[in-house]
């Protein structure tokens, strides 16, 4: 691929503070604003940024794109979500809206169980293009890597079909620049066949075998795996030997902790050595501080605390510990079926109290680092160009008309 030339970019937000600060402690100014920029790339890597009038004339472009009034930021990543399902669950929220107990749901057939249900019985090729689908829609809106986690089906072989098609979206999408990252997550839930209390069983006969033979094919061998840490999911006994098994198949992993009630399952986390933590709506100063002193990022997913009308995760407390905080948008057919990462950071700033660098690394820098892509999420020589352009006029227009981003 030829020289591609973005000129006389009127904000390009380069984030180089952040990546400088590796995402902690963020002050405005480690937003590094560039006014009147061009950035000359190779498709694969930036090798220039700086003042329009002074791009070197050494480089021959095969492209050039005019950005006047066009805000650039480093592309928006989306690092959770849960998109490959069938059926919805507007029925369950309606009566959630309408009084209705999380048992008296749960008996009229709702809940994760009912997506489980409907993923099963749902043929390969409908959820692919569903799938398809909403992948689009969050990359016509500038985000450039999805991560996908896998864990409606809960049986082997529905399992098998959901990290099938994550990893053909992953090969697919790869060639129209957008990142797909596959994260394997039998360990969501214990399904129905299991009982209440079977984790342990479900855990040996489905998730680490169905790991092991995900792991020898290279269109599904997983980028990384996750758990449902909570009481009535998964327990650390169950983690234990699910991180084992990925420490033998060298694959990173992830974890949901202290979503329903403070348990300790953050600082456990970080101990074993999680990349991320996910949710934390509870977690307190000791697990907080574990989090603090570690590389592990905490993934804050308030879109769902607004869905449910929960509590937010005390970003604040996290932030001033010296944490590195993601955003992602979560989205799953049952406690958050909103899809768009950046509008979430947005609004969720005042709530959680963050300021302007620490969302924006939120959903750019910090979120590709629990994805473990160095070069995405900054905008400097030898990062990754993929970009999320606006066609506004600056950054703060960006954050205060809610409508429209
Ligand atoms: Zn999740």
């Amino acid at each position: 691929m030829g020289l591609t030339l973005l000129k006389n970019i009127k904000e390009c937000v380069t984030l180089q503070g952040v990546a400088k600060k590796q995402g902690r402690h963020l002050i405005a100014s480690d937003l590094c604003i560039m006014n009147e920029t061009s950035i000359v790339h190779d498709g694969n890597q930036i090798l220039w940024v700086g003042k329009t009038g002074q791009i070197p004339h050494n480089f021959v472009f095969e492209i050039e794109i005019d950005l006047t009034n066009s805000v650039v930021l480093p592309g928006m990543i989306d690092c959770h979500t849960h998109l490959v399902f069938g059926g919805d669950r507007s029925h369950e929220y309606f009566m959630r809206l309408n009084g209705s107990t999380y048992e008296e749901i749960a008996a009229s057939g709702g809940g994760i169980l009912s997506t489980a249900n409907a993923t099963r019985a749902m043929d390969a090729s409908s959820l692919k293009q569903q799938a398809i689908a909403r992948v689009d829609r969050l990359a016509e809106r500038g985000v450039v890597a999805i991560e996908i986690k896998s864990g409606y089906g809960l049986t082997r072989d529905s399992e098998r079909k959901l990290s099938q098609i994550i990893g053909e979206l992953k090969r697919d999408y790869a060639k129209k620049g957008i990142k797909i990252i596959n994260t394997y997550m039998a360990a969501h839930a214990i399904p129905p066949e299991y009982g209440n209390s079977r984790s342990h069983d479900y855990m040996l006969e489905v998730v680490i075998p169905l790991l092991d033979e995900l792991s020898q094919n290279s269109l599904t061998r997983p980028d990384f795996v996750d758990i449902f840490l909570e009481d009535n999911y998964f327990n650390q006994s169950d983690a234990n030997i699910l991180f084992q098994k990925c420490s033998e198949f060298n694959i990173p992993f992830k974890a949901h902790v202290d979503e329903l009630k403070n348990s300790g399952n953050l600082k456990y986390a970080v101990e074993s050595g999680a990349i991320s933590c996910e949710h934390m709506l509870y977690s307190d100063e000791v697990s907080i501080k574990s989090l603090a002193q570690s590389d592990t990022v905490g993934v804050l997913l308030p879109g769902t605390a607004f869905f449910l009308g929960k509590k937010m995760a005390p970003a604040r407390a996290m932030l001033d510990a010296g944490c590195r905080l993601a955003i992602g948008s979560d989205f799953n057919p049952g406690s958050c079926h909103w899809d768009d990462v950046f509008k979430i950071a947005i609004m969720s700033a005042p709530t959680l109290k963050m300021n302007v660098a620490e969302i924006l690394s939120a959903v750019t820098y910090n979120a590709a680092q629990a994805l473990e892509l160095p070069n995405y999420g900054f905008i400097e020589v030898g990062s990754t160009p993929r970009l999320s352009i606006f066609r506004d006029t600056s950054l703060q227009q960006l954050f205060y008309r809610w409508s429209n981003t």
